[in-house]
């Protein structure tokens, strides 16, 4: 299961790189610095299952340590966001890392401990998840104040979003799919246009079209279908001839629908971690599955939330919005120079 959440979640990666822009470059609105200047304060954001994550991390650590570098709580950058004027280390920072995945205890609870740091783990609490990581863990880490337990939403899904098909389901590609809620797994299923679950309507297709496909793969040969070198233009004529004949009837949720669906996601899932790790604990800060969050789901948050990080690369200000926190995304393939670009501006 990791290992097909490491694929997808790379090629969301991948493009944020390549969005984000240059490196921070003095000060905001390039004052010079006086008694009024404000510096970043930088939250890095690691995904631990990342092949070589070990490594890295432990090299980052020992960079940071050596440059006095230290973590602060999300509580005191929320202060220094809004105005409140902390009282900070010289070089202020903090540590996060998403999806919850077994690495964060494996590997991260006991680095965070050797060096004297402290981190956030945003974990998912829906049930594909617990295939690979359990919750066993979140109680120990949260409790001890070492890698506190925030939330990364219910299932972190893929929806289908319109009636256009980017593609079918032949087995082989489920790894690409598997993250798409309520996936219709029988072989020759299509694959709708697609996106993050909190910020669209899902649209539900009609289910007689997919059996159409599902049907004809079946009848020409099940697996051995997707050897054949035009298959997907088979189906695709498959899904023109029924659109040809019938009026389609796949639908958009409702409202209601909508609004309960993402209720689930972020409370639902709150309560569950509250739960899990007992009295006393209460989850504040929400991490945006793949970065993407609109101004619904902002408002949505604020009833219960106290701020969330997205993935938009970047420090964080006094007047910055605490529900739009930025992260900057540290990859395995980045060394301790490159940590030393962003967080010293050399
Ligand atoms: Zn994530």
């Amino acid at each position: 299961m990791r290992t097909v959440f490491r694929k997808i979640s790379i090629v969301l990666l991948v493009g944020f790189f390549f969005l984000t822009g240059a490196p921070w470059e003095g000060p905001k609105g390039g004052a010079s610095a006086d008694s009024s200047f404000h510096p970043p304060v930088f939250v890095l954001l690691y995904h631990p299952w990342e092949e070589g994550f070990e490594d890295t991390f432990r090299e980052h650590c020992i960079w940071l340590r050596q440059m006095g570098f230290e973590t602060i709580s999300i509580e005191i950058l929320v202060d220094y966001m809004e105005g409140r004027a902390p009282i900070l280390p010289p070089r202020p920072f903090l540590l996060t890392f998403d999806d919850g995945t077994i690495e964060n205890y494996e590997i991260v609870y006991p680095i965070l401990q050797e060096f004297g740091y402290q981190g956030t783990a945003f974990v998912m609490t829906g049930p594909p998840f617990f295939q690979s990581t359990d919750r066993k863990w979140w109680k120990e880490a949260d409790r001890s104040n070492v890698l506190r337990i925030e939330n990364h939403s219910h299932t972190h899904s893929l929806i289908f979003t319109g009636p256009k098909i980017i593609d079918f389901y032949s087995g082989e590609n489920f790894e690409d799919y598997f993250l798409i809620k309520g996936m219709d797994r029988r072989l020759g299923a299509p694959i709708y246009e697609l996106d993050a679950e909190l910020v669209r309507y899902r649209y539900t297709p009609d289910r007689r079209l997919t059996d159409r496909c599902v049907n004809y793969v079946a009848q020409n040969g099940g697996e051995a279908f997707f050897k054949r070198e035009n298959w997907r233009e088979e189906l695709q004529q498959v899904v023109e001839n029924f659109r040809g004949s019938t009026a389609e009837r796949g639908r958009y949720e409702t409202d209601v629908q909508k609004g309960l669906r993402i209720q689930r996601e972020i409370f639902h899932s709150k309560r569950m971690i509250e739960q899990a790790i007992g009295p006393g604990k209460k989850v504040d800060y929400f991490a945006y599955p793949w970065g993407i969050y609109d101004e619904g789901l902002i408002r949505q948050l604020e009833k219960s939330y106290r701020g969330a990080f997205t993935s938009d690369w970047g420090g964080n200000f006094p007047g910055d919005d605490p529900y739009r926190i930025k992260r900057v995304v540290v990859t395995s393939e980045m060394n301790a120079e490159d940590l030393a670009i962003f967080l010293l501006g050399e």
